[in-house]
C-alpha cells in the first residue's frame, strides 16, 4: 500500500487484518460489500492508495477516481443493481465521514424493489 500511515478499519481491510466479503479488486482498487448496508445492496469502492477523504484528492489522483467511478456502474450491474443506484462519498465532519479512508458508497435496491426516497445517504 501506498501513501501515509493508515490506521483506519480499511486500512486492516487492505492488509487482510480483518475480513471482508469482496466484490472487487485489482492493483488499484478493492471494492467490498458495506457491514450495515442502507439498502438490499450496498457496497465500498475505496483505493488501496491511502487518502483519507475527498478533501484530500489533488489532480493527481484524476486517474485513480476515474477509474473507481468507472467501475461503479460494472460493480452495480454485478451486484444486481440493473435499474438504477445512488453514489455517495460523505466527506469530513459536516459530511459525516467516519471512516477516514476515502470510499465511494454503491447502493440501492434491486430491480422490482422500492426506489430509493429522497436524498437519503449512506448514513
Ligand atoms: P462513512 O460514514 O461514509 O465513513 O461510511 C463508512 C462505512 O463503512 C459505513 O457505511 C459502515 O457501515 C462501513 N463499515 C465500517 N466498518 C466496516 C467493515 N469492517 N466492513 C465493511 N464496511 C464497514
Amino acid at each position: 500500500m501506498s501513501g501515509a500511515a493508515n490506521d483506519t478499519i480499511f486500512g486492516k481491510i487492505l492488509r487482510n487484518e480483518i475480513p471482508c466479503q469482496k466484490v472487487y479488486e485489482d492493483e488499484d482498487v478493492l471494492a467490498f460489500q458495506d457491514i450495515h448496508p442502507a439498502a438490499e445492496v450496498h457496497f465500498l469502492i475505496i483505493p488501496k492508495k491511502f487518502i483519507p477523504s475527498l478533501a484530500e484528492v489533488g489532480m493527481d489522483d484524476a486517474p485513480l477516481l476515474g477509474k473507481m467511478m468507472a467501475l461503479v456502474p460494472q460493480l452495480a450491474k454485478e451486484q444486481g443493481l440493473a435499474d438504477g443506484f445512488r453514489v455517495a462519498v460523505n466527506t469530513g465532519r459536516m459530511g459525516r465521514q467516519d471512516v477516514y479512508h476515502l470510499h465511494i458508497h454503491v447502493f440501492g435496491n434491486r430491480p422490482g424493489g422500492a426506489p430509493l426516497s429522497g436524498m437519503a445517504g449512506a448514513h
